[in-house]
């Protein structure tokens, strides 16, 4: 069977990454969390002091930052996984806290990071067997994917999933903070200028607000299938 890419796009903390992590792992692929490559760019631009007293971004010192900044991912040696890093070091852990989730939308709304980031994303697709997940890989970065799925669900049902994941590593947040975070994410990742977030019209749509990991694994591991083998 050739390999195909798998592009997994859709809103928020909808669990997109879990289930694109859990096939690439099933069917030997390659995974790519391109979130936690915008991410990693607004960590840089917090521990620089890019962000002004009013909260809003001072642009031309990131643009001018962006050349020498190095986004990549190594393999957890114990668990397999990547691990995100940031000119180097393992950044991981850093990048999923709620400072860099409130900063992150505006900083990927700029032109000048996307075509930083969709560039190194086609890089990393060129030979394909790929599961990438993201806001904009089936619209953007690989138009051309053999599979793409759109993947929703209520903004209580992420944001309640949001908020089990963090408590669970031991991160003291709130439930609102996090619910306002989420939706103010959707708003600014579907309203910008460039890539905005929305369902590409060949992407098959999975709401999966009232299924279990196990269901929604399934649903796309036969999707996988059925693609792969067309
Ligand atoms: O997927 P995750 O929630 O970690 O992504 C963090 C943020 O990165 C999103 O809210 C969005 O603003 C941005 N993003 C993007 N395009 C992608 C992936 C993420 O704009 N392909």
């Amino acid at each position: 069977m050739p390999p195909i890419i798998v592009a997994i796009d859709g809103h928020s903390s909808c669990g997109k990454s879990t289930m694109a992590k859990q096939l690439a792992r099933r069917v030997g692929y390659i995974y790519v969390d391109t979130g936690a490559m915008y991410r990693a760019v607004t960590l840089y631009a917090l521990d620089h002091h890019l962000f002004r007293a009013d909260g809003s971004l001072c642009a031309d010192a990131l643009r001018q930052a962006m050349d020498g900044l190095c986004v990549d991912f190594v393999l957890d040696p114990s668990t397999s996984l990547p691990l995100t890093t940031l000119n180097g070091e393992v950044v991981e852990e850093r990048i999923r806290g709620m400072e860099v989730s409130a900063h992150v939308s505006p900083v990927a709304a700029l032109p000048f990071v996307r075509e930083a980031m969709t560039r190194q994303q086609q890089r990393m697709g060129r030979k394909k067997g790929i599961v990438m997940d993201g806001r904009d890989i089936g619209t953007v970065v690989f138009p051309n994917a053999e599979l793409k799925v759109f993947v929703t669900a209520s903004a209580e049902v992420r944001a309640r999933r949001r908020y089990d994941e963090l408590t669970a590593k031991g991160q003291q947040v709130d439930y609102d903070d996090i619910l306002r975070n989420v939706k103010e994410r959707d708003y600014i990742d579907s309203h910008r200028e460039v890539a905005p977030l929305r369902q590409a019209p060949d992407a098959l749509l999975l709401d999966n607000s009232h299924l279990s990991r196990e269901e929604q694994n399934d649903w796309l591991f036969a999707r996988f299938c059925e693609a792969a083998n067309r």
